[in-house]
This record gives structure tokens, C-alpha cells and sequence, in this order.
């Protein structure tokens, strides 16, 4: 069983949590601590022969377009995290346009090759923005992977299908939807192996949630790290302790942790999950038959999961 390992390439000051203390207009001031961590990810990937997706910030593109092509040229996959990192319910879908063509291009100038996936800043995509998916269609994106079926203060579609499916969208357009990797425990939904969630539970807890994904249910897990999980010195910013907990604690641990998966299990790209696994779910959001565009949120049909 193929999993997908994805990597979310920002740094420290780009985070949701910080956005309150630190404004998009400032990241300049802010010293670029990527390659930190990024060079721990991609020196465990060398040592277990993985290929990664690593969605990359516009912004980071712009900044640093030899880290870019450095992941590159190692042989894995770039796609696409936006341009400022911007929760998608915050942007205008004008805006959400503009964010996602500016860093496509970007990218693409970077590789000479199109970038055809697509990550939402902080999993963005809810029901309330579901629009943004034909957006993402329209502009050339073929997959994306921002749904957590869960129930999240930030993020999540508490009962979206949790496998791998394909939406069918308006005029005659799909995308491929890739969820982050959820578990089923006492008839109740939980995240795990991304992020906070790998650094929070403990190891035995993911390794077995992963299992069961992947041998009872027989489906790939998608799970997701940060350049800045691996850089446990990064310097710390003064936030309420539910944002210390959720972005500092165990950083120093993240690395191990990573290590003991990639040991475990096997991991892939988007694009050698796609490849090798024929995906046959597929759920309609179609907008009826009023064409105005309009804030009118998009109905979505029962899912199938
Ligand atoms: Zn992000």
C-alpha cells in the first residue's frame, strides 16, 4: 500500500496562528530559516529512497528559487501552497484566483514543468469555500488535497468522504480530491500522521492508525510535515499556550518520528499514488442551474463515505 507524503513548504513567521502578531507585509524582516528543516526532510528521504509532493509558497518561490529547484532536481514532486498563505475564506474569489495563478507561475517558471496540485493554506477549504475548487480547475490544477473530513475549530468537512475521490465540477470540469489522512475509533473521526498531529499522539497511536488505514480499510493515508517541525530552534513567538502547544511541541521529536514511518510503511508522491492506484469514488458539486456567479454557497451531494 502506497501512502502519500507531502511536505507544506513555508517557514516559522507564515503560520496561521502568528498571523495576528505577524502581517504578511513584515515577512521580509523575518529571517528565511526553510532550508533548516527542509534539508533534514530531504536528507531522510535520499537515506529511504521516497519521492515527496512538496507544496511550495509562491512567496518562498519567489524568495528562494534554488531551494525550489533544489527539491526538484532530488527527483520529487512540486505543487502548488498559494502566494501569501491566506485562508481561503479570507480572500475574495478575485483574490483566490489572482494567489493561486501568481504562484503557479512561479513555480512553473522555477521547474519548466506544470504544477498541477494544489494544497489550501491551513487544509481552507470548507463547505464554505468549495467554490474554490472550480477556481483550482479553471486554472489548470488537477488535484488538490485541502479537505480534513474532520471537525476542527480552523479547517475540516466533518462528514466529507475520507477517501481519495474525484469531484465532478460545473461546466463539464474535475479535479481530483485528496483528503488528509483521518481514522475511525469508537464510531468517531480523528486526524492523525500530519503535523501536529505526529508530534502530539503518541508514536504507537499513529503507527496503529496507520495500519488500520492501510491493511483493515485498504486505503493510502495522505500525511504532511513542515520545514519548520524539523527546526526546533526556531525562534519562538509570544502566542497563547493552545498556539505554543499546537506549533512547538515536540519539534525536536518530529524527525525520529519520521524516520520511524518511512521505516515502517511505504510512501510515494501524488504522482506515483495517482500512477499506481485506480481511483473509482467520485461525489458531484455541481451549482444547479443558476449561472450567475454569486456567494451563494455550492449544494454538495450525500458523500459517499
Ligand atoms: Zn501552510
Amino acid at each position: 500500500m502506497l501512502n502519500v507524503l507531502t511536505v507544506d513548504v513555508e517557514d516559522y513567521f507564515s503560520v496561521e496562528t502568528f498571523r495576528h502578531i505577524i502581517r504578511y507585509e513584515d515577512w521580509d524582516r523575518y529571517a528565511i530559516r526553510v532550508d533548516i528543516g527542509l534539508r533534514r526532510i530531504l536528507d531522510l528521504l535520499e537515506r529511504h529512497n521516497v519521492t515527496a509532493t512538496f507544496f511550495v509558497l509562491g512567496w518562498m518561490a519567489d524568495r528562494r528559487p534554488d531551494v525550489v529547484r533544489d527539491i526538484h532536481r532530488r527527483g520529487h514532486e512540486i505543487a502548488c501552497h498559494g502566494y501569501r498563505h491566506q485562508m481561503i475564506h479570507a480572500q475574495s474569489r478575485g483574490e483566490f484566483r489572482e494567489d493561486i495563478h501568481r504562484a503557479k507561475a512561479a513555480l512553473e517558471d522555477l521547474i519548466s514543468e506544470p504544477v498541477v496540485g494544489y494544497r489550501a493554506p491551513t487544509f481552507s477549504i470548507t463547505q464554505r469555500t468549495l467554490w474554490a475548487l472550480s477556481i483550482l480547475a479553471e486554472e489548470g490544477y488537477r488535484y488538490d488535497s485541502s479537505i480534513y473530513p474532520i471537525v476542527h475549530d480552523r479547517y475540516g468537512i466533518p462528514a466529507h468522504t475520507r477517501v481519495p475521490h474525484w469531484i465532478d465540477l460545473p461546466a463539464g470540469r474535475r479535479i481530483l480530491e485528496l483528503p488528509l489522512a483521518t481514522g475511525v475509533v469508537a464510531g468517531r473521526r480523528i486526524p492523525f500522521g500530519g503535523g501536529g498531529y505526529l508530534r502530539i499522539y503518541p508514536l504507537w497511536l499513529t503507527m496503529w492508525l496507520l495500519r488500520r488505514l492501510n491493511g483493515g480499510e485498504g486505503r493510502p493515508a495522505v500525511i504532511y510535515v513542515h520545514p519548520w517541525e524539523l527546526d526546533p530552534e526556531q525562534p519562538r513567538q509570544p502566542v497563547a499556550l493552545l498556539g505554543r502547544f499546537r506549533n512547538y511541541y515536540n519539534l525536536e521529536r518530529t524527525h525520529d518520528r519520521l524516520e520511524v514511518l518511512l521505516r515502517g510503511f511505504r510512501f510515494g508522491s501524488v504522482r506515483e499514488l495517482v500512477r499506481q492506484t485506480a481511483i473509482s469514488e467520485r461525489i458531484s458539486l455541481l451549482e444547479g442551474v443558476d449561472p450567475a456567479p454569486g456567494d451563494r454557497e455550492i449544494a454538495a451531494r450525500p458523500p459517499v463515505v
